[in-house]
């Protein structure tokens, strides 16, 4: 009992009481003015306590004048008193010792010359192996346990051999006094041990709950998302890996579905940090409500969230999961005072089909994923093996294209634009190629999301942006007439704080004028009040440079920020054009768009126009500029100037 005690009053963790740092046997003389340790203050105590015994004893000796055992308690108190300055000075463990043996070698002269056995002083036996206990070590407890046994075994002899009578001590009052004074002196010490045992276990019980409490904690930040409470990545695996033992068990499927947000990177540059956190926090809390029944929901990081579905018998039901996953994303995030859509591709890998053990399957639900954004995004994917060569034909073109700039591997290609009243071309929109040393002329469809991933776009759109300015300054000098360019820009180039600046030295490196240029924007970048991009545009505009929305009608762009973000026109999507002459629908689309448009004050451009009907139609529209097959694909630079010489030549529309 004593141990854990012992080992509590040295804790540090009470700096009011300072505890002595090595064992209570070794001496450390304190520097005098130093804090009493709680064991010296005990000992203090205790020590008055027994002073006080030995005094009362030596009162009650001199009353009965008895002047040996006066002689012998003021010895005891003489030798006590050096005990207590011992105590003072912090030499502890020897003021315990010459206690300790004062107490016994008194009692022990207190018994020989008073009743032997019959004596009161056998009452402090006990209490001084309790102190022993408390204040020395075991050996000391056990020599003092043998010295008490050994002076009882000569009080037997010494009463056997006559040396001490046994005669019953009279009860009178110095007797009840002195009985009175050791119990009380017992007393006291077993109230402070036991005040000290009880402070103990309750600091242990409140350590306990705190320990548990932090063990919680710790449970927690290992496994939980610390921004949306959901399992991390973590906790995920191990889910999936219960839930395939147990598919293994129940022979049925596991899916694991990976999600990742389309847009997410633009609110989070757009509408700041914070905005980014909460929209992560409301697509945790849709998914969580959204799937409690079904399945497993984690966050993996950034925006990466994984769902994990246990028990399937189909794929159909999978992919029942998948779109209701994006349906419930589709709808607007309320963030800042602004509906802000996102949309969603989801990866889906299912076992045992596509792995049977948890990072084969997270592997190829993450490959799957980036299949479905390559596929246009807002969109799920389910893996199939040849995802994997993808994945490597991927490196490929990653490698080929950090060379392929140097190598002068990249072309510009120019399709004419057409003004639909008077025929006239008005320019034409710059489409890069990549001429493959072994693959041949590569679709930018392929390579552009390749240089979007490593970062590579930067370079080519520069590249891009560059070439197709001295192009268009090569047709003003060959007198062509004022043709404008128009560019593709990633939306990851206007991440960037550079991208005035790189058009600004384009147009003065050829002395191309500012109004010769276009910059064809997606529409994806228009999805939250970009502050940034406002304010880029809006210098862009003030350069001079015109600026469109590409592929209009495919995405979520906010119309009301369409003049707020100083645009000129809009490209409507060749999808509807195309689809224009067999769908009523695309077509109302399409005559929508272009009444939008005007009533916004826009100019139209319909892409894709591939025959005579559908120029019939989007001139019936209102539509101002058209390109498409009907006129001409793409054409490289010199191409593209014959193309304009013959036309300029015939000034017409051809068809
Ligand atoms: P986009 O900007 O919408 O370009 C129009 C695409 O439609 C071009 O494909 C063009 O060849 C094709 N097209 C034109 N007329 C017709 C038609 O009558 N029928 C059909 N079916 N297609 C037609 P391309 O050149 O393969 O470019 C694909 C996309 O690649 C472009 O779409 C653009 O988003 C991107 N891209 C091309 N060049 C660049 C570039 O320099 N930078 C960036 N960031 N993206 C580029
Ligand atoms: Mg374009
Ligand atoms: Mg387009």
């Amino acid at each position: 009992m004593l141990v854990p005690v012992r080992r509590a009053l040295r804790r540090p963790s009470r700096p009011a009481i300072a505890m002595p740092s090595s064992s209570p046997t070794t001496d450390h003389t304190l520097p005098p003015g130093t804090v009493l340790t709680l064991q010296q203050r005990r000992l203090q105590q205790i020590l008055w306590a027994v002073l006080a015994t030995f005094g009362t004893a030596a009162l009650t000796s001199f009353s009965k004048n008895d002047y040996a055992s006066v002689a012998l308690e003021l010895a005891a108190v003489a030798l006590l008193c050096l005990a207590y300055r011992w105590n003072q000075q912090g030499a502890l463990a020897r003021a315990s010792q010459l206690m300790l043996g004062t107490l016994t070698a008194g009692i022990f002269a207190l018994m020989a010359t008073g009743a032997g056995l019959y004596d009161e002083g056998t009452l402090a036996f006990p209490a001084i192996l309790l102190f022993a206990g408390m204040f020395g070590n075991r050996r000391m407890l056990l020599v003092l346990m043998a010295w008490q046994q050994g002076a009882l075994v000569l009080m037997f002899v010494l009463h056997q051999a006559g040396v001490i009578r046994a005669v019953e001590a009279p009860v009178d009052l110095q007797r009840l006094v002195m009985m009175v004074t050791i119990m009380a002196a017992i007393g006291f010490f077993v109230w402070l041990l036991t005040g000290d045992l009880q402070r103990t276990l309750a600091q242990l019980a409140s350590e306990k709950e705190a320990l548990a409490q932090s063990l919680e904690r710790i449970d927690v930040l290992a496994h939980r998302d610390t921004l949306t409470q959901l399992p991390n990545r973590t906790l995920a695996k191990d889910r999936l890996e219960q839930l395939l033992l147990q598919a293994r068990r129940d022979q049925c499927m596991v899916a694991a579905l990976y999600l990742d947000l389309d847009n997410f990177k633009t609110v989070n540059d757009s509408l700041g940090h914070a905005a980014g956190d909460e929209l992560l926090c409301l697509v945790a809390e849709r998914l969580g409500s959204g799937l409690r029944e079904c399945g497993t929901v984690a966050r993996l990081s950034g925006d990466e969230f994984l769902i994990l579905l246990g028990g399937i018998h189909t794929e159909e039901a999978v992919a029942a999961s998948a779109a209701r996953v994006l349906q419930l994303l589709a709808q607007p995030f309320r963030l800042q005072g602004l509906d802000v859509v996102v949309t969603t591709s989801l990866g889906i890998a299912v076992a045992p089909r596509d792995g049977s053990d948890v990072d084969e399957l997270l592997k190829n639900a993450d490959l799957a994923m980036y299949r479905a954004k390559d596929s246009g995004r807002n969109a799920f994917r389910f893996f199939d093996a040849s995802m994997n060569e993808n994945v490597v034909e991927h490196l490929h073109m990653a490698s080929g294209l950090r060379t392929a700039l140097a190598r002068g591997e990249l072309q510009v290609h120019y399709q004419p634009q057409f003004d639909l009243h008077s025929g006239r071309i008005i320019g034409a929109e710059a489409l890069v190629r990549w001429k493959h040393p072994t693959l041949g002329f590569m679709p930018p469809s392929k390579f552009i999301p390749v240089a979007e991933r490593t970062g590579l776009i930067n370079e080519v759109g520069a590249w891009v942006l560059n070439r197709s300015c001295l192009d268009a300054k090569a047709w003003r000098l060959r007198g062509l007439g004022e043709l404008t360019v128009a560019v593709n820009v990633s939306p990851l180039q206007f991440h960037r704080d550079n991208i005035e600046h790189e058009v600004a030295n384009a147009l003065a490196a050829c002395q191309l004028p500012a109004s010769a240029l276009e910059l064809e924007l997606t529409e994806s970048l228009l999805v939250a009040d970009a502050h940034h991009l406002s304010e880029v545009l809006q210098r862009l505009r003030t350069l001079g440079v015109q600026i469109a929305i590409d592929d209009f009608g495919t995405g979520y762009s906010n119309l009301a920020y369409l003049q707020r973000f100083a645009v000129h026109r809009l490209k409507i999507d060749q999808s509807f054009v195309r689809r224009m002459g067999s769908s009523t629908h695309d077509e109302g689309i399409v005559r929508a768009i272009i009444e939008m448009a005007h009533c916004l004050g826009l100019q139209v451009v319909a892409e894709g126009v591939e025959d005579a009907a559908m120029l019939r139609k989007l001139q019936g529209f209102g539509c101002e500029f058209g390109q498409g097959f009907h006129w001409s694909p793409a054409l490289p630079a010199d191409g593209f100037c014959a193309f304009v010489q013959r036309h300029q030549g015939t000034a017409g529309l051809t068809g």
